[in-house]
């Protein structure tokens, strides 16, 4: 194996050139945007095992990309009153925790260690189809350019060109009910709450906020909507509309939601939000998809970009160890199938909860107090995120 083409540069892209690099692979990364874009409109959760995946290829994203410890989560009901607190995933043997990070810096950290380690990415490479060779691949871009390597690795998100190329008959993601609405605001004086994110369970809504120690606030809300809307329909909502919408929407909420999305300052993001609980087919010939591209999970596990970052490592791995391109392809799905579909059900689980109707949310808020303590516990889901890639063992002997 000589070269791979990585379609999409967002954060399982970089990821992946880096980790095949290490495994003495060389690669180029294609992106469609014409220059970097690096969206902070939003915000995400890298958790513990995303994190200690990257250090298998030396790369430290938390303090690069400005992030910051969040390790506890607090539930409140939108009357206010406290549901619980649970740890925000696991911490690790070496102290290892969650980190909060624009989801923009997050990336762009990720591209320019992937710059700086000699990696080729270039833009205005927007893939429009595939052909395989045979010896390889030659892939299409709409800019009538074409690159030919020994295999292609789409990482181009959940609305995957390659996936489509790849199995015309693939599953489209499925919208889950919620848009996801959010921005960074401002309080003079407000406590910061540090290692802490709230989460409120509104009467229509749900909201989630954490207060930086700077003072800058960011905040999230689900909002339930049956029928899908489209990326063009939000684009055109102003932030002043949101606002409108969104003070209406808590009015029956704990007033510090409203005084929050009444402070927001600048730009007010928004999007469906989507997950893709399975795809039949993981990779087919000389392509192989990582990342939102196979899998694409709902926000609420705060475990996507983790998961894109777990791919791109473990496929890097089963290239480096496997007897060509098609036995690692196999191994990769092997190692990755159950662990990935297993969170995207988990994520759905959460992202449903948020969505209750009035008998089902008097119930969730007499019930959830006791199901924190039993389900919510470090042991309950270790699995998720204590996940360790050792990239030293090769892939015939990991467990
Ligand atoms: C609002 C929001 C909140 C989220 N919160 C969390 C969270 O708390 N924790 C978490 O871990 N995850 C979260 N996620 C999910 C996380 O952002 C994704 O799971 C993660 O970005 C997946 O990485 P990826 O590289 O697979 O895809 P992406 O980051 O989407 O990157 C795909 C890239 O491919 C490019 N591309 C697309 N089509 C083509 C083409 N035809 N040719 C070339 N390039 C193309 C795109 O421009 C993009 O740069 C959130 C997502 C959203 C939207």
């Amino acid at each position: 194996m000589t070269k791979a083409l990585i379609v999409g540069g967002g954060i399982a892209g970089p990821t992946m050139a880096m980790a095949l690099q290490r495994a003495g692979i060389d690669s180029a990364v294609y992106e469609a945007y014409d220059r970097p874009a690096d969206y902070t409109g939003m915000f995400l959760n890298t958790a513990s095992n995303g994190l200690d995946a990257l250090r298998a290829i030396d790369v430290h994203v938390a303090e690069a990309a400005d992030g910051f410890p969040m390790p506890r989560m607090r539930m409140w009901s939108g009357t206010g009153k406290p549901l619980g607190e649970v740890a925000n995933g696991v911490r690790l043997a070496d102290g290892t925790v969650s980190v909060c990070v624009k989801r923009g810096l997050l990336q762009k950290v990720l591209r320019e260690e992937a710059l700086e380690r000699g990696i080729s990415v270039q833009y205005g490479k927007r893939l429009e189809s595939y052909q395989a060779t045979g010896q390889g691949v030659v892939a299409r871009f709409a800019d009538g350019t074409t690159a030919t390597g020994d295999i292609l690795i789409g990482a181009d998100g959940i609305h995957s060109r390659t996936r489509q190329l790849m199995n015309p008959e693939a599953p489209k993601p499925s919208f889950t009910g919620l848009v996801g609405v959010g921005g960074y605001s401002h309080i003079a004086g407000l406590a910061p709450t540090i290692g802490t994110q709230h989460f409120v369970f509104g009467k229509r809504a749900f909201f989630g906020y954490l207060v930086r120690e700077s003072g800058e606030i960011y905040w999230f809300a689900n909002l339930h909507r049956p029928d899908e809307p489209t990326r063009e329909e939000l684009a055109q909502i102003s932030p002043q509309e949101w606002k409108r919408h969104l003070l209406d929407l808590f009015a029956d909420d704990m007033p510090l939601i409203n005084q929050i999305i009444g402070n927001s300052i600048g730009e007010i993001g928004a999007h469906p939000v989507h997950d893709m609980p399975t795809s039949p087919l993981w990779h087919r010939g000389p392509v192989v998809l990582i990342g939102d591209a196979v899998h694409a999970t709902s926000p609420s596990a705060g475990q996507g970009a983790s998961m894109a970052i777990e791919d791109a490592i473990t496929l890097a791995k089963c290239l480096r160890d496997a007897p060509g391109a098609t036995a690692a392809f196999t191994s990769y799905e092997e190692l990755r199938r159950n662990r990935v579909e297993k969170v995207v059900a988990y994520s759905r689980k959460l992202s449903n909860s948020k969505t209750a109707g009035p008998v089902a949310r008097v119930f969730r808020d007499m019930m959830m107090p006791i199901a924190l303590k039993v389900f919510a516990s470090d042991k309950a889901h270790a699995w998720m995120y204590t996940h360790h890639i050792d990239w030293d063992t090769p892939i015939s002997q990991a467990a």
